[in-house]
Order: C-alpha cells, then structure tokens, then sequence
C-alpha cells in the first residue's frame, strides 16, 4: 500500500494542522498537487485498483455488496473517476487548440457567458457546479468558440478549489490566444457547503482573473454590463 503523503511539514498547511483548517478551504499551489509518477499506472489498472478500494469502502460501512443493486457500484464509480468526472487530470484529455487568424480584424472583447460545468471540491469529493464567463480581445489569433467551453470542462473534470479552476483556466486562455488580455469569472455553488457542514442552501462564491486590458475599471464595468444581460 502506498502510503505517501503529499505534505512536506507534519500534515501541516500554513501552520495549521489539517483539523483546524477544517472546512475553510485553503489550497496549495495554481498547479493541481500530482505525485511525478501519477501516470506511470495504465487507466485500466487504475480503474481495478479504484474499484477495490471503494467496494472496501462500502464493505466498512457495513453495506452488504451481494446485493443486485450495489454490487456494480465500486466498478462504476471508479469507471466515472477515470473517464468522466477526473479525467481533466489526464494531460492526454486535454483538448487540441487550433488558433485561426483573426480575418474580420474584430478586435473588441469577446465574451462566452453561462458556461455550465461540474466539478469536484478537493476537500470534500463532492460537486461543484458552476457558470463560467470568459472574454479575451484578440491578439490577432482566435480560436473557435467551442473551445473556450472545453478549456472549462477540462479543468473543471479535477479535483478542485474555484480559485485554482479560476486561474487555470485563465492561464490557459493566455497561452493558447498569445495574450494577457484575458478575463474568467465563475459563480459556483458548493455542496460541500450547502449539503453538509453550514448547510447554507443560499450562497454562492464568486472568483474572477482580470489580466491585461482587462484589469482596468472601465472593461470590468463593461463586462459586467455584458454578463448582467
Ligand atoms: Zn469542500
């Protein structure tokens, strides 16, 4: 059994131990924390493994694995962690950009609102679900619209806090359009936190990355103006 952890001060983050953080959500690093060797293992061994240690789950809850309807669960969770809600993790998975010369020289803010994704909250394992807005102004490239959804789905398919899917997704926009001229801002409802612990059914969290022209009163009263449509 593998028994590496990935903290480097006693189980220690910030200088608090992992019980007083309890469900405030710090978070690490804008990479996702992957061990060197994360694909050194094939999907489908990594789907055996998953299912055998999800039905040792059950089996320790005291669920009885014999019957019809839960006997095909640990297969088919571990078949949706490797191929639907985690595959983002998977740098395989990530989606082929093609960039295109920008022909009608269109070179105000473009803006793809209401991006619905499903992630994964780090903490808990349990959903995330969220819109996703983007804009970015042309460098001269653009890519095609589709792509600025798949770009969401890819890093949103992880286990994830919204302040890293925030930036993760902006840093990728900037690298794939060769611009600083970038803006993400997500609205999210946590079920960590609406259907456990505070048990608040109401709220919702908010994270925005402003790069470039963006990061400027004016475009943000404009998009605002755009995403309030
Ligand atoms: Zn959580």
């Amino acid at each position: 059994m593998n028994t590496e952890t990935t903290s480097k001060d006693n189980g220690q983050l910030n200088g608090f131990t992992n019980e007083a953080i309890g469900d405030d959500h710090l978070f690490t690093s804008l990479d996702t924390p992957m061990k060197a060797n994360a694909f050194d293992m094939s999907n489908e061994e990594k789907k055996k493994r998953i299912s055998i240690l999800f039905s040792e789950i059950m089996d320790v809850m005291g669920l009885d694995l014999t019957d019809d309807s839960l006997q095909g669960t640990p297969d088919r969770v571990a078949k949706m962690y490797i191929e639907e809600i985690f595959s983002g993790l998977d740098p395989k998975n990530k989606p082929k950009m093609a960039l295109f010369e920008n022909k009608y020289q269109y070179n105000q803010m473009l803006v793809e609102k209401n991006i619905t994704f499903y992630s994964n909250c780090e903490h808990h394992f349990v959903p995330i679900i969220g819109k996703a807005h983007i804009a970015y102004k042309s460098s001269g490239k653009v890519i095609g619209l589709s792509k600025l959804n798949r770009i969401v789905q890819y890093y949103a398919k992880r286990p994830q806090v919204q302040e890293r899917l925030t930036n993760q997704i902006a840093n990728e926009l900037k690298s794939v359009l060769e611009t600083e001229d970038v803006a993400v801002i997500i609205d999210a409802k946590h079920l960590c936190v609406s259907s456990r612990g505070v048990q608040d059914d109401t709220s919702t969290t908010i994270t925005t990355f402003y790069g470039g022209e963006f990061n400027n009163a004016s475009k943000i009263l404009e998009l605002q103006n755009y995403l309030n449509k």
